[in-house]
């Protein structure tokens, strides 16, 4: 077995087991929504505070994440709309 994960972006309320491993796609996502979150003046009084302090530039094969504590974590507004006008009609 590999060795055993860890959910780096996770809210102590979730107490789910199942972590998934990231994908770039998805890490991607996860630094816009870092930098979304440093850019507001009261980050440092949010829950992910701690989760934005302690992530790692890049993603180990330890890293991972809850389905769930990433859906929180990404939800920050637009992204994809204002970083990717790629996809805009
Ligand atoms: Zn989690």
């Amino acid at each position: 077995m590999a060795a055993k994960m860890r959910c780096v972006l996770h809210d102590a309320s979730n107490n789910s087991d199942d972590i998934k491993p990231f994908t770039n796609e998805a890490w991607e996502k996860v630094k816009i929504a870092k930098q979304y979150r440093l850019s507001k003046p009261f980050w440092l009084t949010s829950k992910y505070a701690d989760v934005c302090k302690n992530l790692p530039d890049d993603f180990s094969l330890i890293d991972g994440y809850h389905s769930d504590c990433y859906k929180n974590f990404t939800a920050v507004g637009k992204i994809t709309k204002q970083n990717h006008s790629e996809t805009e009609k």
